[in-house]
């Protein structure tokens, strides 16, 4: 990395004009995308981070031009996550808020982002976060400083007041203290804090639309927002070119978030008929975050989760297990993403066996981590297929994914934007 930056300093010293820097795959198997079979042996040519060609067999590259051997290997899109917190890293100790400043978060995600790439995520949806440490990381990786994903950010989530995603469980003035300064009420406040996040440089709008499992606050899992609120925040972000996810959890809530016009509904976990029905209609896309559920189920009874959110666990651990399935027969579109940072990061590809468990095929699994979660992001012209003038996002893997899902959990080489990350 740092050769590279002295390259590129001693590069523009003499003012010459850039060598294109290419690398050439050769691949055992190659698959363009979730719809497509696999292609055979392949020589795939990537050019200043970009996609050139996909050709059949083995051929060589230019003189100047860097050969990766992937002859045994199948190669895929790198896998999209859209719900991750990369500053984050799993624990029930609420209190982390009020002791470590956003600087450590930056550190903590900056070792989370190599973790998630080098288990084949190319790109993530930082789902909330300090106020600039996402975005802080989102110029790390697109500079190449850091080893991790691109990074499409929210920064801090939207919240109502004492709800999920604001601070509960300390004497009000604490609580006041760490206020991220995105809570709001009515309309036209939420109107601004939309505006706030898109000033600061958000790339989509978080908001907690329902109460939450992992917050100290004890009201539920229904609705927060009221429905103008929810409609402001939609209609403002639409304005701004913006998309907007909701947190939500209890039917009703996500019936709201849907009808309001809220571009994705994260979790879902009581979603009934009626807002399946909603859903369909709307285009809402739900992002399952089936591992989220299994990561805190796994560590109940340890004494980590306060009372209040032990018994939160508990309620949701059942419904965890089946919702997502009736989501897929209710025809609701379904898109991937984990809620990696409440388990491990780098587990991420843990969530394809829970989708499969719950009646998806490996094949529509592995469509929901490229080309629908590459349509969530408004970016299916830029990531998850392989495609001439697509960026160069590349995992290696045995077998075929399209077959066997299980496969991604063992991603044996990844290249982001060109760059290869080992
Ligand atoms: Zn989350």
């Amino acid at each position: 990395m740092r050769t590279a930056a002295l390259l590129a300093l001693a590069g523009a010293l003499v003012a010459t004009p850039a060598l294109a820097d290419t690398t050439v795959i050769h691949a055992g198997a190659v698959i363009v995308d979730a719809d497509s079979a696999p292609r055979g042996s392949s020589t795939i040519t990537v050019t200043d981070g970009r996609i050139v060609s996909i050709n059949d067999g083995f051929a060589p590259g230019p003189a100047d031009a860097k050969t990766v051997d992937l002859k045994t290997k199948t190669i895929a899109p790198g896998m999209i996550d859209l719900h991750v917190h990369l500053t984050g890293d799993p624990g029930g100790d609420f209190w982390k808020g009020a002791v470590e400043p956003d600087e450590w978060d930056v550190v903590v995600g900056a070792k989370n982002a190599r973790l998630t790439a080098l288990a084949g995520f190319t790109t993530v949806r930082e789902a909330g976060s300090g106020p600039a440490s996402a975005f802080s990381l989102r110029r790390g990786t697109a500079e190449g400083f850091i080893d991790g994903p691109r990074i499409i950010a929210a920064g801090p989530s939207l919240a109502i007041v004492g709800g999920h995603g604001d601070v509960s469980g300390f004497r009000p003035e604490v609580n006041e203290l760490l206020d991220s300064g995105f809570t709001c009420t009515g309309a036209v406040e939420c109107a601004e804090k939309v505006r706030l996040a898109s000033q600061n440089g958000a790339d989509i709008i978080k908001i907690t639309a329902t109460g939450g499992v992992l917050s100290q606050q004890g009201r539920g899992l229904e609705a927060h927002f009221t429905d103008p609120e929810m409609k402001s925040i939609a209609d403002t972000a639409h304005s701004l070119g913006l998309k907007v996810m909701a947190h939500a959890h209890g039917a009703r809530g996500i019936e709201a978030a849907s009808r309001a016009g809220i571009d994705s509904i994260e979790h879902g976990t009581y979603l009934d008929e009626a807002a399946a029905r909603a859903m369909k209609a709307n285009g809402t896309v739900l992002v399952p975050t089936l591992m989220a559920f299994k990561g805190v189920t796994e560590r109940l009874g340890q004494g980590i989760y306060t009372p209040v959110v032990e018994a939160k666990i508990r309620d949701v651990a059942d419904t965890a297990r089946v919702f997502m399935g009736k989501a897929l027969r209710w025809g609701v579109p379904i898109a991937f993403g984990t809620d990696a940072g409440v388990f491990g990061h780098g587990r991420n590809a843990g969530e394809f066996a829970l989708m499969v468990e719950q009646g998806m095929s490996h094949r529509d699994a592995f469509a929901a981590a490229t080309t629908n979660a590459a349509r969530v992001l408004g970016m299916e012209g830029q990531i998850g297929r392989l495609a001439p003038g697509y960026s160069a996002d590349l995992i290696a893997v045995d077998g075929n994914p399209l077959d066997d899902t299980a496969t991604l959990e063992n991603v044996g080489w990844v290249m982001v934007r060109g760059r290869i990350i080992d």
